[in-house]
């Protein structure tokens, strides 16, 4: 309790205070009292006709706060209620005796409290205080709240009934069971009884600090998955680039595979094409047989002309000018070479698409 706000006007550190955007903080009854002196001044900028706003003056600057409609209703409830508590306090009622006895039985709220108590003038204001706190909190956030929001100062009333005692108004919180607000006849009789209960107002902040611990926790969370996301989204990036590459690659390699296979087949079946066939091998042989065919034609036409002609001395002269003239021979046989059917090329073939069949890309390496 390092930064506990005074009043500025009667210096007293209450529970409830009403922070104005000029940074003075007044407690709610000299805040009640200061409001109710004040003339009424609707605001100029209201935004709905059933929003009604008005503004503060602050006592010691006189700048304007603009209040809220359910602000303003207690400000003015609370005034209202000191105002007759003050005119009873010359004639206490019993219903101010009978709430202070109940109260008696709770646990005291803070040391300063239990000081107040001493103090018997102090007693009827401490009463209307008490019922306002059990209805009225003021965030102490506002001052960290957005500029916009922080010009509305506001009380907010957020107190309900208990849920096992609906004529009790809760104002306690149980952190053993950890559940809802409950309310004192909880504590004494309830099921709450030795249970470690706390005051609304004193467990807020811890709650509060808790659910803060928890929001922090969270807000590292979606910062490690914001980072575990990015870290994804590069290593998505990268992968989509190798695959990319790959891709490219693995075309290329085919391209050119797809190039060399043509060529080798334009390569071999000009092979094959150009093997010499035995009709062009054979050629000059033909001629040469058609020589020799021709040249013993003649000579057996020279020879038939001879014996046709029947003269005896023509037919010896004729042999005696031929003998020992070579005859037409039939060439040799010329070396052909025959196309042999190679089974080699097939099984290298085979070896290949073999080869190609098992290829694969092993992405585990
Ligand atoms: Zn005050
Ligand atoms: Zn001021
Ligand atoms: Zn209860
Ligand atoms: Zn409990």
């Amino acid at each position: 309790m390092m930064n506990v706000s005074k009043c500025s006007k009667c210096l007293n550190v209450p529970d409830d205070i009403l922070m104005l955007t000029c940074s003075h903080d007044l407690c709610l009854l000299c805040a009640a009292k200061s409001f109710s002196q004040q003339p009424s001044k609707r605001s100029k900028k209201v935004k709905h006709p059933l929003i009604i706003e008005q503004f503060f003056v602050c006592d010691i600057c006189s700048s304007n706060t603009e209040l809220d409609a359910n602000s303003v209703y207690e400000l003015e409830k609370l005034h209202l209620t000191t105002a007759l508590q003050d005119r009873s306090n010359r004639k206490p009622a019993s219903q101010s005796k009978s709430n202070i006895t109940s109260e008696k039985q709770l646990k005291p709220r803070s040391q300063n409290r239990q000081e107040n108590k001493e103090n018997a003038k102090e007693k009827p204001i401490k009463y209307t205080a008490q019922t306002m706190e059990a209805r009225v909190s003021v965030h102490q956030s506002q001052r960290n709240m957005s500029k916009q929001q922080s010009e509305n100062s506001f009380i907010q009333n957020s107190r309900g009934m208990c849920i096992d005692h609906p004529e009790e108004e809760v104002s306690y919180y149980c952190f053993d069971c950890n559940s809802k607000c409950i309310c004192p006849e909880c504590i004494i009789h309830g099921i709450h009884k030795n249970h470690e209960v706390k005051t609304i107002k004193k467990s807020y902040p811890i709650v509060r600090k808790q659910l803060e611990d928890q929001l922090e926790q969270n807000n590292q969370c979606i910062i490690q998955v914001e980072n575990q996301k990015q870290e994804l989204e590069k290593k998505q990036i990268q992968q989509q680039a190798i695959q990319d590459h790959l891709r490219l690659q693995i075309a290329q390699e085919f391209q050119a595979l797809h190039q060399l296979l043509n060529s080798k087949q334009s390569e071999l079946l000009e092979k094959v094409d150009n093997q010499p066939t035995i009709m062009e091998q054979q050629d000059g042989y033909i001629n040469r047989l058609n020589e020799v065919e021709f040249k013993l034609s003649n000579f057996n036409e020279k020879i038939n002309d001879v014996i046709d002609s029947k003269d005896e001395c023509g037919l010896l002269n004729y042999y005696g000018s031929i003998y020992g003239q070579p005859t037409p021979q039939i060439p040799p046989l010329p070396n052909i070479k025959e196309v042999q059917l190679s089974n080699q090329i097939f099984t290298q073939i085979n070896d290949v698409k073999k080869l190609i069949g098992g290829l694969d890309i092993d992405c585990n390496q």
